[in-house]
């Protein structure tokens, strides 16, 4: 590592201590980035890594609301507005109760390079909350989202900032938040994505995330004049980016054999099919119900309950071609990448962000592995959040065919764009470096147009 990566990266810790996963995620960017900080001193003489890594505002607030039993329940609410060098701030909200201000600083940085990859007009922005929707009522988990709307609509704007959904924040959440912002502010606009059809939503958005990195596994497999065609694929998770790549395999001709939740896992070694699939929509998006009850219904499946004592994840474990981690972060860790590599698994798409951890990454690297990171495999789904902020700004809605075929011009030029710029600077094939590479030049140009703000 170069004397300026380990003073910045020692600088980054000092100023913002125990955010492990905001230094994991800047430190890896960091190291990719050497070689242009080389060849550009200026981005270096005008501090844009410093400047990137540091959100341009940070919002923190406490959102109290009351239970069914009547009891006060007190969560607290984020909005970190990281950068809008090229467009209003944008990317999710998150619900989960890990979630706290170092892991929204992480998602919110990779954001800003993840949305400059997608070729459209996005800042980048990442939100949320320390609630868990888990086990409460669909009347507890309104009354929270009008609460932390209550505050949250001050900071946000069709032009200013544009939330969106991310780990327990589906179509309901989005309702109930957009229903407050929509009330308090007196305005119908297009301030947050992932609406219902009816009143501002776009088709195809549910989907997106997880189309789109297949759509991004099917690019890098055609760099080998190779398909989806055949190959059996591990996906984890079983939310809403597992569940629609799940289903865009299914389209490619692949065979998906696994699903998790933060419970365990199932193997399917028939194969998750469409009917099967069905099944796990309404068990997960209706029922709320747990992934183990797949395997009391389906008998080919096995369901294996987490077993945090294990330092593998056995998900990991099973013989396949491609891996689709599509549930959290650090979820692949150094012996599952491993473990991946042994069963002869050399396609990983990240639908989730940041789920292998830097050894992993590594060892994908040097195996050569088609490896793509999660800025560049999931921004699906904040590019399709960018194509329907144009359809309320125009008041037009597109078909599904159109979106679906913007979509996969997006995915397939975030994949072009990769690969230019790892091979421009000396990195073929090394998605890891061209999605740092080309999203941060983006970002910071533009940065150095508009001077020191
Ligand atoms: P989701 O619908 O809430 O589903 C999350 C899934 O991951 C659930 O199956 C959940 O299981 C599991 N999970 C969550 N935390 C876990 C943990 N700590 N350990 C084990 N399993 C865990 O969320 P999602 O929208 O699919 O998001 C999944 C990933 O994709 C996240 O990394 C997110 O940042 C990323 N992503 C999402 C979008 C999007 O458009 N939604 C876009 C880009 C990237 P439980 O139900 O048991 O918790």
């Amino acid at each position: 590592m170069s004397r300026f990566v380990d003073e910045f990266m020692a600088e980054l810790k000092a100023k913002n201590p125990a955010e492990v996963e905001f230094h994991q995620a800047v430190q890896e960017v960091a190291e990719s980035l050497e070689v242009v900080l080389d060849k550009h001193p200026i981005y270096c003489e005008r501090k844009i890594l410093e400047r990137i890594a540091e959100p341009e505002r940070v919002i923190m607030f406490r959102v109290p609301w009351i239970d069914d039993k009547g009891e006060v329940q007190v969560n607290r609410g984020f909005r970190i507005e990281m950068n809008s060098a090229i467009g209003p701030y944008k990317g999710g909200m998150r619900f989960h109760p890990s979630v706290y201000l170092g892991l929204l600083k992480f998602l919110a940085f990779e954001q800003v390079l993840k949305n400059s990859l997608t070729t459209l007009p996005m800042g980048g922005g990442k939100g949320g909350s320390d609630f868990d929707p888990k086990g409460k009522s669909d009347n507890e988990v309104m009354r929270f989202c009008q609460s932390l709307m209550t505050e949250l609509c001050r900071h946000i704007g069709q032009f200013t900032d544009v939330p969106a959904g991310d780990i327990g924040v589906g179509g309901r959440e989005i309702g109930f938040m957009f229903g407050q912002y929509k009330r308090v502010r007196n305005e119908f606009v297009g301030v947050l994505t992932g609406k219902g059809l009816n009143w501002g939503g776009s088709l195809i958005r549910p989907e997106a995330t997880g189309y789109g990195a297949v759509y991004f596994a099917a690019e890098m497999l055609a760099t080998r004049r190779e398909t989806l065609e055949g190959k059996t694929c591990l996906v984890s998770g079983s939310g809403n980016v597992a569940q629609y790549a799940t289903e865009k395999i299914l389209d490619l001709g692949g065979k998906p054999v696994t699903l998790s939740d933060s419970s365990g896992y199932i193997y399917d070694e028939a194969g998750i099919d469409r009917e099967k699939l069905a099944y796990v929509l309404e068990l997960k998006n209706v029922k709320r119900g747990r992934i183990s009850e797949y395997a009391d219904t389906f008998k080919s499946a096995v369901f294996t309950a987490r077993d945090d004592s294990k330092d593998f994840n056995p998900l990991w474990d099973h013989k396949a071609d491609c891996a689709f981690p599509c549930a959290t972060q650090n979820e692949v860790n150094a012996k599952d990448a491993q473990n991946l590599v042994r069963n002869g698994v050399y396609v990983i798409t990240e639908g989730a962000n940041m789920p292998t951890v830097p050894e992993g990454v590594e060892l994908f690297v040097e195996k050569k592995l088609l490896y793509g990171p999660g800025k560049a495999a999931n921004a699906g789904g904040v590019a399709t959040s960018g194509l329907e902020m144009s359809q309320n700004s125009l008041r037009l809605n597109w078909t599904r065919e159109e979106v679906d075929s913007r979509l996969r011009g997006i995915m397939k030029a975030i994949h072009k764009r990769c690969i230019d710029a790892s091979a421009a600077y000396g990195f073929e094939g090394n998605y890891v470096a061209g999605a740092n590479i080309a999203g941060f030049l983006k970002v910071a140009d533009s940065m150095l147009d508009q001077g020191v703000v």
